[in-house]
Formats: C-alpha cells, sequence, structure tokens
C-alpha cells in the first residue's frame, strides 16, 4: 500500500545568535493511511521540530527547510502559507500535550470547537454546533450539550485533553500528529485517552504520527517506529520488530532505562549515560558515539568519523554488524 505522509530526507536548520541549530538532518519516513507511526527519542532529538515542520507551524524567518514531505500527494515544504492553513483545517490536524496551548482561556469550549469548522467548511451556526456536540459526545464528554457552554478551565485535565481531540476530529482530518499528548495525564486516564484514539483511528481511517519520550505508550499505539537521536532516524521498523530485537544500542538504552511492564518494582533502571549532544556543533561520525559503550567494538574510527547510514526497511544506523548487533542484544540487553 502506499504512504499517505511520505518525509524525504528532511533537513531544519533553525539560525540562531549562537549559530545554525542541525534541528532534523536528513530525516525520511513513510506513513500509510490508516497506520500509527511511533516517533521516539529524548528532548531534543528532533521529533516535535518534525512535527511543527509537517504542519507548517516553523517560524519562516529563522528556520530553513530542505527535503520534502509530501501528504497525499501535495508537497509541503514549497506550499504557500495560504495552502497549509487550509489543510491545517481539513487534511492535517494535531493533539499537543498541554490543551492549553491549543484551547483559550476565553471562549466557550463549545465556541472554540464550532468557529474553525465553520471557517473551513462553510457550515451554518447550527451545522457546526451540532457537529461540536457530536464531536464532544463521541470522545466521551458528558452532557456534551451543556458542558458545550463551559470554559476550558471548568473541565478537568483529561476531559480538557478530550476535547482538544475533539477539536482535531471536526474536520475529519487524514493525517492526526500526535505530540506527547498524554504525557501531563494520570495513569488511568492516559490510557482512556489511549484507547479513544485507537478507536477514533478505526472509525475515522486516519493516519497518526504519535510523538512520545515513553517506549511503553508507543508499544500499544503505533504499528511502526522510527527511533530518533539527535535530529536523525537511529533505528526503523514494526514495533513489535524493534521492541522485540532493538538493533541500536541507542534503542539498547530506551528500553533499560524504561520501566518494564510486567512490573518488577525491585527492578534496577539504567539511564543512558550522558547527554543528548547539542545540535550547534552536533558530534562528527555516529551522533551517539560520545554515549556508546559499544564503540570500540567497531574496527578503526569508523564510530567517531563515518556517518553511519539507514538503510531500507528495518534498519538501524549503526556500523556493528548484523550479528554482533544481534549477539549483543541476546547477550547483553535482554536479561536485565
Ligand atoms: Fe555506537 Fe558506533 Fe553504533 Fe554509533 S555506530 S551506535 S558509536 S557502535
Ligand atoms: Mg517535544
Amino acid at each position: 500500500s502506499e504512504s499517505f505522509l511520505s518525509v524525504r530526507d528532511l533537513r531544519v536548520r533553525f539560525s540562531t545568535e549562537d549559530g545554525i541549530v542541525k534541528a532534523v538532518d536528513g530525516l525520511s519516513f513513510d506513513v500509510e493511511r490508516g497506520k500509527t507511526l511511533g516517533i521516539v527519542g529524548e528532548s531534543g532529538s528532533g521529533k516535535s521540530v518534525t512535527n511543527l515542520t509537517i504542519l507548517g507551524l516553523h517560524n519562516p524567518l529563522t528556520t530553513t527547510i530542505d527535503g520534502e514531505i509530501i501528504l497525499d500527494g501535495q508537497e509541503l515544504v514549497t506550499a504557500k502559507e495560504k495552502e497549509l492553513e487550509k489543510l491545517r483545517g481539513n487534511k492535517m490536524a494535531m493533539i499537543f500535550q498541554d490543551p492549553l496551548t491549543a484551547l483559550s482561556p476565553y471562549y466557550t469550549v463549545g465556541r472554540q470547537l464550532a468557529e474553525p469548522y465553520m471557517k473551513h467548511t462553510g457550515a451554518s451556526k447550527k451545522e457546526a454546533r451540532d457537529r461540536a456536540i457530536q464531536m464532544l459526545e463521541k470522545v466521551g464528554i458528558p452532557q456534551p450539550k451543556v458542558r458545550f457552554d463551559d470554559y476550558p478551565h471548568q473541565f478537568s485535565g483529561g476531559m480538557r485533553q478530550r476535547a482538544m481531540i475533539a477539536m482535531a476530529l471536526m474536520c475529519d482530518p487524514d493525517l492526526l500528529i500526535a505530540d506527547e499528548p498524554t504525557t501531563a495525564l494520570d495513569v488511568t486516564v492516559q490510557a482512556q485517552i489511549l484507547d479513544l484514539l485507537k478507536d477514533l483511528q478505526q472509525e475515522f481511517g486516519s493516519a497518526i504520527v504519535f510523538i512520545t519520550h515513553d517506549l511503553g505508550v508507543i508499544a500499544n499505539m503505533a504499528d511502526d517506529l522510527l527511533v530518533m537521536y539527535a535530529g536523525r532516524a537511529v533505528e526503523r521498523g514494526s514495533v513489535k520488530e524493534v521492541l522485540r530485537t532493538p538493533k541500536h544500542p541507542y534503542t539498547w538504552g530506551l528500553l533499560s532505562s524504561m520501566p518494564r511492564l510486567d512490573g518488577d518494582i525491585e527492578q534496577e533502571l539504567t539511564p543512558i549515560p550522558g547527554s543528548p549532544p547539542s545540535l550547534l556543533n552536533p558530534p562528527t561520525g555516529c551522533p551517539f558515539h560520545p554515549r556508546c559503550a559499544y564503540r570500540d567494538k567497531v574496527p578503526g574510527n569508523q564510530c567517531t568519523d563515518a556517518r553511519p547510514p539507514l538503510g531500507e526497511g528495518r534498519a538501524a544506523a549503526c556500523h556493528l554488524t548484523a550479528e554482533q548487533k544481534q549477539t549483543i542484544f541476546i547477550d547483553e540487553i535482554q536479561p536485565r
């Protein structure tokens, strides 16, 4: 099946007072209609920048973008702001970590759902109101006709998150970008929201790009997975493949630093030593090399000198041989 969203060799650079930040440095991925791509990585890995770039929400004065973003046949990198604005209302929508970035405190929730819908579709006030109430009901807001007239502060955190999902669904988007959508919520509400998103995807057939730092969340949400580090994809595959037999030392680190779902509370979590690199002055060669415990298994200075490519399909951008990746994982990582 063909991809609905196709990103090719995306490069995003910001000019800052300190120099050029290479926030995204040669990123490619595809998302099929009705499927979910999880993008996982620490903060500063470029995952949120990628999302804002797809939506066209970057600052054009300080941002340089190269490469291609093709949504349903349309090129977005070169698209005019007017076209992007239209797409944001009709074809793509976003769900943020903090609903208060999307919901204004000064207007009722209902009005904030209905007005953009009227603007984008030419619907009447009554039609927009009916649609908004229907969407609030769909996302599980009780008494949606009454709550339509509430202000965001009258909603609980979980309800605001639901309202933002309702807002994103108003125009029946083909692409939904969810950036850490449940991070601020407690575990029970988080599970409810994730279930809701899955149900809605079934019903609406949207493609979802799901951005998170939490591999546990992604296991239940995504079909495919992209692991990002320092503005690049370092590992790609189906969620099952990547979580069962991860091939990149950074992914091993992420897994070891994640609480296990089988609930052994005495377990030792091993955070990845060091911190993500500065993207003002990224490391040469493999961007993970300053933190990698396996670089001395690679002959010569490859890890510091040569950028490991990410192959097609199931792949990891690392100079270790396929056999080394497998053996190290089985012997050292899996038993933890
Ligand atoms: Fe580690 Fe070298 Fe692989 Fe990078 S290429 S992850 S430094 S072994
Ligand atoms: Mg982020």
